[in-house]
């Protein structure tokens, strides 16, 4: 491994939260060769690898990252003309949208909304990258990533190969895919009932997952284990094809966002304003990004530059100030609504809010909210970390915990975000509820921790 270069970027530099240690190699590519030469080099080298978006879902410990960063710099939308979808032709009404892994997912949702489309214009806002969002099937105010997919252009580190998933080949669950289980617990194996004649599933994309060095997969070298391929999926995101539908109208699916528009849920309202109310309610809750990180030297021209422009002053209307708001540097979901069995659903405290929902194997379930489990815990909003939160469910650190801070004082004892476990330690003791941290690795841990119910 090539040694530290003063010129690569701390992982404080690239992810919103701005905690995390230096990076031995940092590479964005600008082809989609480029990108799986990487790819393919890391994995042959036995490196770590981390495939970075945004950076808006990592927690990063502030110790050096010995292995490959690999930020994808293609950021191309484009229209297709094609008339066919993985799920059959397409209508008139709906239009096929390709988006390269590396474009910005809030440029994405306004280029949509510019072209007249719907379907995304409830995720306006939502910090990150298209590649990841479909990663973790980004949801909010009633809409998720997952109804809009068509097909997700992967390269198969295992495998060697590039492979096509259907929306179906996704198995989309709440903040779940078939490429987060890939990375968090061995290989992914997509449904082989691909919807598509025209687009078949390879059967890299469905093969059971096989041993490493295995004949045909000489590729990767990498590392054995269940969690071999973190902090990353097995399957890299190349792009995304949406199905988005023409319509300058979407419906709202969320109350608190029908009411900031004087509206009920389920009305229909033009795309545009419902990315306004959106974008507000966000900002009102310090769930935006502070929009001034794509300033710094290593996030310049992430963004779009107009749409930029309009971030910060948008931003500066509602902080009152030119500067950072950082009350935005966190790192969003780290807690996820807890879904229930009917069974353990009963025995929630009375006044605990209970949804209709489904479980990852389409049984009948229950949700409950993190939020509100961990409010009547004890954690109040702006509750610790020194600053005034706005929100329940995001991490943020305290304003010193920068890296270059922590660098001028040297890196023990700098303070790291404890928010979450003892967040877990809490609610589990006020409510009888458990929450389980994801901390695969001991150096890294990659959001979410995810409350369970104890039963
Ligand atoms: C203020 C704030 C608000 C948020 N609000 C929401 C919300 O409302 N709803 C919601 O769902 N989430 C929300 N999030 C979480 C986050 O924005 C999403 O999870 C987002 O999709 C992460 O994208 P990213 O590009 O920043 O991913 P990163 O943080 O860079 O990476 C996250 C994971 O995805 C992997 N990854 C990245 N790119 C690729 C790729 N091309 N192929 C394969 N794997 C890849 C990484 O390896 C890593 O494991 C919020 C976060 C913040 C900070």
């Amino acid at each position: 491994m090539a040694p530290m270069s003063s010129t690569n970027p701390s992982f404080s530099d690239l992810t919103t939260i701005g905690v995390g240690g230096r990076i031995a190699r940092f590479v964005e590519p600008r082809s989609r060769e480029a990108m799986i030469d990487t790819l393919r080099e890391a994995d042959r080298m036995g490196s770590r690898l981390c495939v970075l978006g945004g950076g808006s879902n990592l927690l990063v410990s502030d110790e050096a990252f010995d292995g490959v960063v690999v930020r994808d710099a293609r950021r191309t939308i484009e229209v297709l003309e094609t008339r066919v979808s993985t799920a059959g032709p397409v209508h008139d009404d709906t239009v096929q949208v390709r988006a390269q892994a590396g474009c910005h997912w809030d440029d994405f949702v306004s280029r949509c909304i510019a072209m007249g489309l719907a379907g995304v214009e409830g995720l306006s806002g939502i910090p990150g990258t298209v590649g990841a969002s479909v990663v973790q099937n980004i949801g909010a105010y009633g809409q998720e990533v997952s109804t809009s997919v068509d097909e997700v252009e992967v390269w198969d580190r295992l495998a060697g190969r590039i492979a096509r998933m259907s929306r179906t080949d996704m198995r989309f669950g709440y903040r779940v895919s078939a490429l987060k289980r890939s990375m968090l617990a061995g290989a992914a194996t997509p449904s082989p009932t691909s919807t598509s004649a025209s687009v078949p599933v390879p059967s890299s994309a469905c093969a059971p997952d096989v041993a490493v060095g295995e004949a045909g997969h000489a590729d990767y070298a990498g590392r054995t284990g269940r969690n071999r391929f973190f902090p990353s999926p097995r399957y890299i995101v190349l792009s995304v094809t949406f199905l988005l539908r023409r319509d300058v109208q979407g419906v709202l699916g969320y109350g608190q966002l029908a009411s900031a528009l004087h509206a009920e849920v389920g009305d229909r309202m033009p795309t545009a304003a419902i990315r306004a109310a959106v974008l507000a309610v966000r900002a009102a809750k310090g769930m935006l990004e502070d929009a001034h990180r794509y300033e710094q030297p290593f996030m310049r021209g992430v963004v779009d530059e107009s749409n930029l422009r309009a971030a910060v002053s948008a931003q500066s209307a509602c902080t009152g100030s030119d500067g950072p708001d950082y009350d935005r540097h966190s790192c969003g979901s780290f807690f996820m609504n807890p879904v229930l069995t009917p069974d353990e659903a009963a025995t929630l405290p009375p006044q605990a809010p209970r949804f209709p929902a489904r479980d990852d194997a389409g049984r009948e379930a229950v949700k409950t909210s993190a939020a509100w489990l961990i409010d009547h815990a004890g954690f109040h909003k702006g509750f610790s970390v020194g600053s005034g939160a706005t929100a329940s469910l995001s991490t943020r650190p305290h304003p010193g915990a920068d890296q270059p801070r922590r660098r001028a004082r040297g890196r023990r004892g700098a303070p790291r975000p404890r928010g979450p476990g003892r967040c877990a330690g809490e609610v589990r003791r006020a409510s009888g509820t458990r929450t389980r941290g994801r901390r695969t690795r001991p150096r890294m841990s990659l959001a979410p921790v995810r409350v369970v119910h104890r039963g």
